[in-house]
């Protein structure tokens, strides 16, 4: 039985140092309860993706503790990376793989029995709208179809924490939306999301709380309206702009500041 505080995510004073010396992350806390979508907000070079990286094991910390469903992610890292699906910023298909394979080979690294992989990858093509390109070469899928296998495949051995790096960049307007539909259903369905973007409009209206990165440190966190509050502006958009330090770009300046 998960204990009653379980996190599923708990950073605690997180740090990591690259062997250039880079301090990526100066001690970062954060906790993310069962069930929660969270948004990890920050200029580029902020350190999202090396603590990403780092709660996934494909970074070693320097310091600090990560627990993912209460499992250390350092010395527990099977069940806790079991826990996690990633769905990275990069398109990292194999390009020999057809979309079916993609989806039965990642089960199979999981550990998932045969059966289940097929039922499994069956219902996520359909979910995805996939099907028909079952046993098509990832290479000859679509930019937007690819986007959709690589959700699909991050979902397939069931995580309860799906981690999203900036999956809707440079993705247009349709596939965008189509995608918040699905990981609010997934949300919706239980499943605990960290997701990072640049798009604020997009965390304004996801997340139910927002952590604000910059230089390695938490800036700020909570509520879209607490980091407005907290930065004494009136929306989400202002407040990261007073994060970054360019308050004057506020489209509040410009709106009626512009005559013809
Ligand atoms: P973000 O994802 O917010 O853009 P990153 O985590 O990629 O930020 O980067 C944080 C800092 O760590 C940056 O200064 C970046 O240059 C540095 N960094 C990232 N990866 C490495 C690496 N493998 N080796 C050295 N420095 C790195």
């Amino acid at each position: 039985m998960p204990a009653a505080n379980e996190k599923a995510l708990e950073i605690v004073d997180l740090e990591k140092r690259y062997p250039n010396g880079v301090e990526a992350l100066r001690g970062v806390s954060i906790a993310i309860e069962p069930g929660d979508f969270f948004g990890l907000l920050g200029p580029n070079g902020a350190g999202k993706s090396t603590l990403i990286h780092c709660a996934t094991g494909l970074a070693q910390p320097t310091g600090g503790e990560i627990r993912v469903f209460g499992h250390d992610a350092l010395s527990d890292y099977g069940a806790a990376r079991i826990a996690i699906g990633l769905a990275p910023q990069e398109i990292n298909l194999d390009m020999f793989l057809t979309v079916e394979e993609t989806l039965d080979f990642h089960g199979g690294y999981f550990g998932m029995p045969k059966r289940d992989r097929k039922e499994r990858t069956e219902e996520l093509l359909e979910t995805f709208s996939l099907t028909e390109k079952a046993r098509q070469r990832t290479i000859a899928l679509s930019g937007g179809m690819k986007r959709r296998l690589i959700l699909a495949r991050a979902l397939m051995h069931r995580p309860r924490l799906l981690i999203l790096d900036e999956p809707t960049a440079g993705v247009d307007i349709e596939l965008r939306l189509e995608l918040w539909h699905y990981v609010q259903k997934i949300n919706a369905e239980g499943v605990t999301i960290l997701l990072t973007t640049h798009y604020l409009e997009e965390a304004d209206q996801l997340c139910g709380r927002i952590a604000f990165i910059a230089g390695g440190t938490i800036a700020a966190q909570g509520r879209s309206e607490d980091l407005a509050a907290r930065y004494g502006v009136a929306n989400l958009e202002d407040a990261y702009l007073a994060l970054v330090g360019r308050r004057e770009l506020s489209r509040s300046h410009v709106e009626g500041g512009v005559t013809a």
